[in-house]
C-alpha cells in the first residue's frame, strides 16, 4: 500500500470519531486503536504534554493502568528525545538506543521495535504518538509518513478540544509572560524600540482533513500557478531591482518553484486526504525536520529559500496572502525572522522599522550588508526567539551590546529611552554637520570620505556630507550573488554609483576576494582550504591570474566611467610589478575601447592599497607611477602583528595606538612628501576618534570610514589644532612611555574633546 493509501484508511476512520460525539478522551481512546489496526501495530500509544510533562494519555497495547500514570520530562527517554529534538525516531530495538528508559507500570519488555512522531503545534511538541512492535523490525517509510500525517491531524484535534494546556499549546509558557532578556550576535550596531512583528505572519491552519481530494488538488494547482507567477514578475519588480545582485537568488527561487518532487510531495500528502494547507504544511514539517540534520550552511540556505516558498504558497492557498511589510507597519516595529533576504528586508517602511532580530544571519548575509546601509540595528543567531517572543510584544533592541529585551520593567524601559535619547541627540548633531567643512581649528582641511560597497550605500553620502567615497568594496556585489556577476551587471551597478555620487570622486577598488572573503563559485578555486588565507592566494594574486575576471572588471569601469573621472585601486599590493601588471590590464582594455571609438572615461587615476608591509620599503619605486595610495590597516595590522584579524583571540590584543603602528604610517607619510601622490588611511582605524586623532597627529589628512563614523569624525576634526596635536605625537612616538591610548585620551580630555 501507498503512504498516501494508508494515510488515507487511517484519515478516514479518524473523521468519523473526530465528528462523533464523543468526549475527547473516549475519541483518544479510539484514535489508538485505529492506528493500532490499520498498521497491524501491537502497541499505539498518544502522550501529550501536560504541566511541562509528556504524559500516557491513551494506550492500545500498553497497560492501561499506566495511562495518565506514566509520565515523562522532555528530553527523557525515547519520547522525551522525540518531543523535545521534534524529530522521529525509528528503531528496530528500542532498547538499544542510549535514550531509552524502561517504566515497569507499562508492561512495554516484551517489545522490541518502536517508531514514534512528534505531534506538532507552531513548531513545537504538544506529544508523541508511537508504536511498538514485538518483533524487532523498523518500520517501513509508508508507516512512518503515514504516522506523520496522523499526527498532524491530531494536533488539531487536541488543541481545539483543549486536551493540553492552551498556553503550553501556544507556547505561553512562564516564558512567553514575564520580562526576558535574549541575546545574540552584533550584526549592525545600533539601538531600537518597538514592538515584535513576525516577518511572516501565522497562516491558521483551520481545516486539516479534505472533504474533497479531488478539489484540494485544484487548489494547490493553482496556488502553484500563482506562485510561479509571481515569482516570475519579482524580476521586474523594484524590490528584486534595486540591485542586479539579487537576481542569482531569484533563480533558486525558480528552481524550487517548478521543482517536480516537492509538488509531488504535496499532492501525495493530499491524496493522504489532508486539506491543500495541511499537506503544504505536513511536507514543510518534513522539510525542517531534514534540515536540523543538515549541517552544510549552504545546503542550509538553500534549504531557507524552500521553506520561504512553502510559506509563500500556504498564504496563496489560504488567501491571507503577503508578508508584514505588504500589510505595512502601524507602530515603530522590531522584525523578527528566522532569516530574511535583502530585497524581503528592503519592502519594509523605513520610516517604522527601527530593528531587526534574527534566528540565523551572520555578518556577511546579504541582508545585513543592507540592513547596514538603511541603518537599521540587527541582531542575530538569537535562540529562543519563537518561544519567547509574541507578536506586539514590547522590545528594546541594543544591538550594539548583543541584546534584546522583551517586555521590559518599566523603569527598564525608562533607562533605555533616556539612553536613545541621548544617543540620537548625537545623531542629529551630526547630521547638522553634514554640510560643515571639516576644517580643523588651525584652518586645514581634512578630507573625510566614507566606505561603501553597494548601490543602496550612496544614499549616506548626501546624508553625512562626505568628501566622496573613498574605498569601494566592488568585491560586495560578488559577495552577494550566487554566480560570478557577468560584466553588464558590474557596469550597471558602477554606473549607478557615479551617478549617486555626482561631482564627488569614488574609488573603486578591484576585487578582494579570498581570504575571510570567499566566493561560493569559486570556493573550489580560492583555497579556503589554504592554510593561511589571509596570506593565500587573493586580492590581486587571484585577479591577476584568474584569465577574465579583472579584464571584465576593467571594461566594466571604463565603460561605466566613460565621459567623467574614474579612480581605481588595486588591493594587497606587495611588489610595485603586480601594480603595474594590474595597470596593464586596463590599458589594454582602454586601447580596445579606444579602438572601438567608445566614449573613454576623462581621466583615469590609478592607486594602490599599502597592505603589505614590504611595499612600504619601495615606496621611492612605487609612488611615482601613483596618483594615490591608501592604507588598508585592517590587513596591514594583522601582517605587521603576525595577529590575525578574524581571531575574536587576538582581537584585543594588540592597539592600533602602539608605537609600532603609528611609527610605520609616519614613516609612510613621511616618504610620500613631495611625491604629488595624495595618501590616505581606509580602514577601520580611521573611524575611531582616538585613532583618528593619531592619525592626524602623524601627518593624515585623508581618512576615508564607515559612514556611520563621518559625523562624530567632522566633529572631532573642528576641535582639532594640528600643530599642538603632532608636537604631543612627535614627543610620544620619539620616547613611548605607557600607555599611549591613555595619554591621548588625556590630551583629548584636557581640551573639551570626546573620544569615545
Ligand atoms: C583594509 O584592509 O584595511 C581594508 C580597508 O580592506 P578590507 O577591510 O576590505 O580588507
Ligand atoms: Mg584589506
Amino acid at each position: 500500500m501507498s503512504a498516501a493509501a494508508a494515510a488515507r484508511k487511517i484519515l478516514t476512520r479518524l473523521t468519523e470519531v473526530m465528528a462523533s460525539r464523543l468526549h475527547a478522551q473516549a475519541k483518544l481512546d479510539q484514535v489508538v486503536e485505529i492506528i493500532g489496526e490499520c498498521l497491524s501495530s501491537e502497541v499505539c500509544s498518544i502522550y501529550l504534554l501536560r504541566e511541562g510533562m509528556l504524559e500516557l494519555f491513551a494506550t492500545r497495547g500498553l497497560n492501561q493502568s499506566a495511562v495518565h500514570v506514566t509520565r515523562m520530562a522532555i528530553g527523557e527517554g525515547l519520547t522525551g528525545a522525540i518531543a523535545q529534538k521534534v524529530e522521529t525516531l525509528n528503531l528496530a530495538e528500542a532498547k538499544a538506543h542510549p535514550d531509552f528508559q524502561y517504566r515497569p507500570e507499562t508492561g512495554e519488555e516484551k517489545f522490541h521495535s518502536f517508531a514514534g512522531v512528534p505531534i506538532v503545534y507552531r513548531e513545537r511538541a504538544v506529544g508523541v504518538l508511537c508504536v511498538q512492535h514485538v518483533e524487532p523490525r523498523r518500520y517501513e517509510d509508508v508507516e512512518i509518513e503515514a504516522l506523520q500525517t496522523t499526527a498532524m491531524v491530531l494536533s488539531e484535534l487536541i488543541v481545539n478540544a483543549e486536551l493540553v494546556d492552551e498556553e503550553e499549546a501556544r507556547g505561553l509558557t512562564a516564558e512567553m509572560t514575564g520580562p526576558q532578556q535574549l541575546t545574540g550576535l552584533t550584526l549592525v550596531k545600533g539601538l531600537g524600540a518597538g514592538v515584535a512583528v513576525y516577518h511572516q505572519p501565522r497562516v491558521e491552519i483551520t481545516q486539516v482533513m479534505a472533504e474533497d481530494i479531488e478539489a484540494e488538488r485544484q487548489r494547490v494547482y493553482r496556488a502553484f500557478d500563482k506562485m510561479r507567477e509571481q515569482i516570475d514578475n519579482l524580476a521586474s519588480q523594484a524590490e528584486f531591482g534595486v540591485g542586479g545582485e539579487h537576481e542569482e537568488v531569484l533563480e533558486t527561487y525558480k528552481m524550487f518553484a517548478y521543482d517536480e518532487g516537492w509538488s509531488r510531495r504535496i499532492n501525495e500528502a493530499i491524496d493522504s486526504g489532508l486539506t491543500a494547507e495541511a499537506a503544504i504544511e505536513r511536507v514543510q514539517q518534513h522539510t525542517r525536520m531534514r534540515m536540523r540534520e543538515i549541517d552544510d550552511p549552504l545546503l542550509a540556505d538553500r534549504m531557507h529559500d524552500l521553506e520561504d516558498l512553502a510559506n509563500r504558497l500556504l498564504r496563496i492557498v489560504s488567501g491571507q496572502v503577503g508578508t508584514a511589510a505588504s500589510q505595512g507597519l502601524r507602530k515603530d516595529t522590531i522584525l523578527i525572522a528566522r532569516n530574511l533576504g535583502p530585497a524581503e528586508l528592503l519592502e519594509y517602511d523605513k520610516r517604522r522599522l527601527k530593528g531587526v532580530i534574527l534566528e540565523e544571519g551572520s555578518l556577511t548575509a546579504h541582508v545585513v550588508i543592507v540592513a547596514r546601509a538603511m541603518n537599521v540595528p540587527v541582531l542575530g543567531r538569537v535562540k529562543g526567539v519563537r518561544t519567547t517572543i509574541r507578536e506586539g510584544d514590547e522590545i528594546l533592541l541594543d544591538a550594539t551590546a548583543g541584546q534584546a529585551i522583551i517586555r521590559p520593567l518599566p523603569q527598564v524601559a525608562e533607562a533605555f529611552h533616556a539612553r536613545f535619547a541621548k544617543s540620537r541627540e548625537k545623531q542629529a548633531a551630526y547630521a547638522r554637520l553634514r554640510d560643515v567643512e571639516p576644517f580643523t581649528r588651525c584652518g586645514t582641511r581634512i578630507q573625510v570620505m566614507m566606505n561603501a560597497g553597494l548601490r543602496d550605500d550612496m544614499s549616506m553620502l548626501a546624508m553625512t556630507g562626505a568628501d566622496g567615497v573613498g574605498l569601494f568594496r566592488t568585491e560586495f556585489q560578488f559577495l552577494v550573488s550566487a554566480t560570478l556577476p557577468q560584466r553588464e551587471r558590474q557596469t550597471r551597478l558602477y554606473r549607478d554609483v557615479l551617478d549617486a555620487a555626482g561631482d564627488k570622486p569614488v574609488i573603486f577598488r578591484t576585487v578582494d576576494i579570498g581570504g575571510d572573503k570567499s566566493v561560493p563559485y569559486l570556493a573550489s578555486e580560492i583555497a579556503v582550504q589554504d592554510e593561511n588565507p589571509a596570506m593565500g592566494w587573493r586580492a590581486l594574486r587571484l585577479a591577476l591570474e584568474r584569465e577574465g575576471l579583472m579584464k571584465v572588471q576593467a571594461r566594466a569601469l571604463l565603460e561605466a566611467a566613460a565621459g567623467r573621472s574614474l579612480y581605481v585601486m588595486f588591493p594587497m599590493v606587495s611588489e610595485p610589478w603586480e601594480f603595474d601588471a594590474a595597470k596593464a590590464v586596463f590599458d589594454e582594455q582602454l586601447a580596445f575601447l579606444r579602438a572601438q571609438k567608445k566614449l573613454l572615461p576623462e581621466r583615469i587615476h590609478f592607486g594602490a592599497m599599502l597592505e603589505v608591509p614590504a611595499l612600504a620599503e619601495v615606496l621611492d619605486m612605487l609612488l611615482p607611477r601613483l596618483s594615490f595610495l591608501s592604507i588598508g590597516t585592517n590587513d596591514l595590522t594583522q601582517f605587521l602583528f603576525a595577529a590575525d584579524r578574524a581571531n575574536p583571540k587576538l582581537a584585543e590584543r594588540y592597539d592600533w595606538l602602539s608605537p609600532s603602528i603609528l611609527r610605520f604610517l609616519r614613516r609612510v607619510i613621511q616618504a610620500s612628501i613631495g611625491s604629488g601622490v595624495e595618501i590616505g588611511v581606509c580602514g577601520e582605524m580611521g573611524g575611531r576618534r582616538l585613532e583618528a586623532l593619531a592619525l592626524m597627529g602623524i601627518g593624515y589628512r585623508r581618512l576615508s570610514i564607515t559612514p556611520a563614523a563621518v559625523g562624530p569624525i567632522k566633529e572631532l576634526v573642528r576641535k582639532v589644532d594640528l600643530a599642538e596635536l603632532s608636537a604631543a605625537m612627535t614627543g610620544w612616538l620619539a620616547e613611548p612611555r605607557g600607555d599611549l591610548r591613555a595619554q591621548l585620551a588625556a590630551w583629548a580630555d584636557a581640551r573639551d574633546i570626546e573620544y569615545d
